[in-house]
């Protein structure tokens, strides 16, 4: 069979996409509470003929689509979470929920997956193999990768490969970005409690100030990357967050820090956190105070197999052209890289920023929006490389 014009099936469902992900954005939900947006997602498969699994991880769907012929079976994972941001743009779309917003693009990943169900559900009788769409919950830092695997979403069928998008604001629309090998960092999270011993604000030398020694603790902390990183290496360290005390003449018992690290690469994470944990350990001494760490694994990096990924780029170069294929890294985390330990596959990002239009507000901020354009690109690559690995 002759591969279709995809990137024309894409465009034809346009506008279809938009009031999707218009509506989708209307009604944000967060982390595990996407019951609204999964039961449209299991609605609208359950009519393509897809057989459908709810609840996977709580409030996931897996939709198959069993092709007419034997072949390898592929899984294309899209999100659906919101943030719990106040959103603050202007548009007839904007959500209906306060204090919830689709500050991600996870509301036109959402869309972009069902346009992609429903342009292969046509093709569904020459598919040779097993096409798995996986609508996940809670990928915004609460385990919902975690959930879906729990919930047996890589078992029957285990998928041969993995692919999964995100729609992505420092990237100008009509880009799209693919990189072999770690694209995406791996992030933890941790927490120092430093103790010493409270006191009255005007008696210092009768206590032992833990605010001091953590304030230390936190300037020091940024000598790990310049002095024990190779220049040539990336990680981040950020102390995001310092709670102590609970008025101005008091000195309190004890402060607690709260940040992340970030890097490509396992080791390196451990050799940071050794660093921190003499760093804090010694500096608190130094001011005889003592600390304790706990420390939280977020997510591994998102790791780039050789082969999708070159899949990847030649199915965006047939929607996009070469020279709009472009390779790059960010220090951003992202849960597909639970999936990508276990399946070979590539995550890739979707340019979708526009200056002209004003589409220029990063992932995350109260007046993020993207150019509705990039999801044609995306469903059209999307399709392109799932055609790679079941079209006959
Ligand atoms: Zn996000
Ligand atoms: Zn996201």
């Amino acid at each position: 069979m002759d591969t279709p014009n995809f990137k024309a099936e894409a465009e034809a469902l346009f506008d279809e996409l938009v009031q999707l992900r218009r509506d989708f954005h209307r009604h944000p939900e967060l982390g595990f509470q996407e019951t609204r947006t999964s039961g449209i997602v299991a609605d609208t498969l359950d009519r393509l003929g897809f057989e459908v699994q709810r609840g996977v991880g709580q409030t996931g769907v897996v939709g198959i689509l069993e092709g007419g012929r034997a072949g390898p079976t592929l899984l294309m994972r899209f999100d659906m979470d919101a943030l719990p941001i106040e959103e603050a743009n202007e548009t007839d779309y904007v959500s209906q929920n306060p204090g919830v917003m689709h500050a991600c693009g996870h509301d036109g990943h959402t869309a972009m997956g069902l346009a992609v169900a429903r342009i292969m559900a046509r093709y569904q009788p020459h598919l040779a193999g097993t096409l798995k769409f996986l609508f996940q919950p809670a990928e915004e830092g609460l385990g919902g990768a975690l959930a879906v695997i729990a919930g047996g979403a890589l078992d029957h069928p285990r998928p041969d490969v993995a692919l999964a998008m995100h729609l992505w604001n420092s990237i100008p629309y009509g880009k799209i970005r693919a990189t072999p090998g770690p694209a995406m960092a791996a992030s933890s999270v941790f927490t120092l409690t430093v103790y010493g011993k409270g006191g009255h604000g005007a008696a210092p030398h009768k206590s032992l100030d833990p605010i001091l020694a953590a304030a230390h603790i936190v300037a020091a902390l940024q000598s790990i990357v310049s002095r024990n990183i190779d220049p040539l290496d990336s990680v981040v360290v950020t102390v995001g967050q310092m709670t102590a005390g609970t008025t101005f003449n008091v000195i309190p018992d004890k402060a607690i820090l709260k940040g992340t690290v970030r890097s490509y690469d396992n080791e390196l994470h451990h050799l940071v956190y050794r660093r921190i944990l003499e760093m804090a350990q010694n500096m608190a001494a130094a001011f005889r105070c003592q600390t304790s760490m706990e420390t939280v694994a977020i997510v591994p990096a998102v790791d780039n197999a050789p082969a999708p990924t070159q899949v990847v780029k030649a199915a965006a170069a047939r929607v996009v052209g070469q020279q709009n294929v472009v390779e790059g890294r960010t220090m951003g985390a992202e849960d597909m890289g639970y999936i990508l330990e276990e399946i070979p596959g590539c995550y890739f990002f979707i340019g979708s920023m526009n200056e002209e239009k004003g589409f220029v507000y990063p992932h995350h901020h109260p007046q993020f929006d993207f150019d509705e354009r990039a999801m044609i690109n995306g469903v059209a690559t999307m399709l392109q490389a799932a055609a790679h690995y079941v079209f006959p």
